[in-house]
């Protein structure tokens, strides 16, 4: 794990060792699993709709610190967003993600993943929050994996 030192920067590692909105959500309405094989990183998502927007967003699960971390950070960047802010986010992320020459598009705090750009693997770390919650959204109670 040492060569994977540079990642680990403070946000990550502050939202991996106190993640936040982690636990059960009450009243949650939609709902999905997700499972990274590659690195058996689980994470469930919670959401509660109030009308378009997200109401409020939990994770629970266990994962490394790079799915936990995004897990945290994701729940802080799409709560009180709409479908279409939500989609409009993951979109800029993912392309932050893998593309060559990627967009300096303003994605805040997310931007600490721009990093992990060079660790492929680690790449379906830090989407399967992402994945899991578009799963959430679209189709409650469905299961993904990054595979
Ligand atoms: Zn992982």
């Amino acid at each position: 794990m040492s060569d994977l030192t540079d990642l680990y920067q403070e946000v990550i590692l502050d939202h991996y060792k106190r993640p936040r909105n982690h636990g059960p959500l009450e009243g949650a309405d939609h709902e999905a699993d997700g499972y990274n094989p590659l690195c058996g990183d689980r994470v469930k998502i919670l959401l509660r709709f109030d009308g378009e927007r997200v109401a409020d967003v939990h994770f629970e699960g266990v994962g490394c610190a790079i799915s936990t971390a995004s897990a945290s950070l994701m729940t802080e960047a799409v709560k009180g967003c709409t479908r279409e802010e939500v989609e409009e986010i993951f979109s800029r992320f993912h392309e932050m993600l893998t593309s060559e020459a990627p967009d300096d598009a303003d994605l805040g705090k997310l931007q600490v993943f721009a990093g992990v750009r060079e660790y492929p693997v680690r790449v379906k770390c830090a989407t399967l929050a992402w994945h899991t919650l578009r799963a959430a959204i679209d189709e409650p109670a469905s299961k993904v994996t990054t595979e």
